[in-house]
């Protein structure tokens, strides 16, 4: 079994990270917290180790993995260009919650990138991801610390869950106050383009970047066109549970899932249902989780993927969610939540 190391995100333990950082010298994984979510970290450098990282996870090896750094001058060890727009973005979101992605040098082996001549990077703000990338000697390559296809760990209890007897070392410094992963920008084409969709929204970005486009391939009406981040096109983020979106009008919408709740619940399924402050109410069977306030997406991003992982362990047999779209994080949030549904979605006009 791992160790869990506890640590505090205002002012850890040097020692402990020190020690820590050794373990990731020495080609050993550590899971650690970020602002986003908790990763699973290994010396980003030591082909040996992100096989490692692959292994535990149970990752498809052409998925690469994101390079995290906690100096700037770092970066041009690992990115062979850097564009001014990309040291713009730096310059206004790190440390934080973005990647970007670069040419990579010679430095970055290839397990690290799943064979890209590109590599994602990404300075985290936690102080206890910083220090601990700073201990293991500056690159830790660290994808979200979860077995894949399950729900982003957001504590260091669903890290346990997961990997708890494939690590070496478990950082537990409380919560991840995101709670989402990352926004992903490709610097490799010109105008830049999102890969993935997350806390930085396009609208933020466009203030740096105005000409800034989004990868079509992420969009759920297109999903025939492949993604340019190979992790994209796998379904995860996913519960045990059949999940699906029911979009329309939000009376609709209770409607219908109070409906096909309670049709579950008479053919003896366990049914949940992911509805917000404003409908809660509304429910009066099945599973009910209140994810938040719809005038907070933040609060509704927190709390996804907590909300996946206890249905998982209240074994529910269908989950039926409400749907988060507006203009802002709510592109992020759907997005994580039409990869777990595998893209079902009910209209409550019968549309299909
Ligand atoms: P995770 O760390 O689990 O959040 O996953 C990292 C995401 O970044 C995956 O969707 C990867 O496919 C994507 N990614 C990492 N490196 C690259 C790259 N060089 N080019 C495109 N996408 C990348
Ligand atoms: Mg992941």
């Amino acid at each position: 079994m791992a160790e869990i190391m506890k640590l505090s995100s205002d002012g850890p333990d040097q020692a402990m990270l020190e020690r820590a950082g050794r373990v990731l010298k020495e080609g050993g994984l550590v899971a650690f917290p970020t602002e986003t979510v908790y990763g699973l970290g290994g010396n980003a450098l030591d082909p040996g180790a992100s096989e490692k990282i692959y292994k535990a996870k149970g990752r498809p090896s052409d998925n690469p993995l994101i390079v995290h750094i906690a100096r700037l001058s770092d970066l041009y060890t690992v990115a062979a260009e850097v564009p001014e727009k990309a040291l713009k973005m730096a310059d206004k979101f790190w440390p934080g919650p973005l990647t970007m992605i670069f040419r990579k040098t010679d430095a970055v082996p290839d397990k690290t990138t799943g064979g890209l001549d590109s590599v994602a990077v990404r300075f985290p703000s936690d102080p206890i991801a910083q220090g601990l990338i700073l201990a293991a000697g500056g690159f830790v390559a660290a994808p979200s610390a979860n077995t894949s296809g399950r729900p982003s760990p957001v504590s260091a209890s669903h890290v346990i869950e997961d990997l708890g007897d494939k690590v070496d070392i478990i950082i537990d410094g409380g919560e991840a106050v995101i709670g989402l992963e990352s926004t992903i920008v490709d610097f490799t084409e010109e105008p830049p383009v999102i890969l993935r969709p997350g806390y930085i929204t396009r609208e933020k970005i466009s203030t740096v970047i105005p000409d800034i486009r989004t990868d079509p391939g992420i969009i759920a009406e297109n999903s025939d066109i492949r993604p340019k981040a190979p992790g994209m096109k796998y379904r995860h983020y996913a519960p045990k549970a059949s999940l699906s979106i029911v979009e329309g009008p939000e009376e609709e919408v209770v409607g219908l899932i109070r409906e096909l709740t309670h049709d579950s619940i008479t053919k003896g399924k366990k049914a949940g249902i992911i509805a917000t402050d404003e409908t809660c109410a509304k429910y009066t069977e099945g599973n009910v989780k209140c994810i938040g306030s719809r005038g907070d997406e933040e609060e509704i991003a927190h709390n996804l993927y907590t909300v996946l992982r206890a249905f998982d362990d209240e074994e529910v047999d269908v989950i039926l969610s409400e749907s988060f779209d507006s203009p802002g994080m709510g592109q992020a949030i759907m997005n994580r939540l039409l990869k777990a549904a595998g893209h079902s979605i009910l209209y409550t006009g019968g549309k299909t």
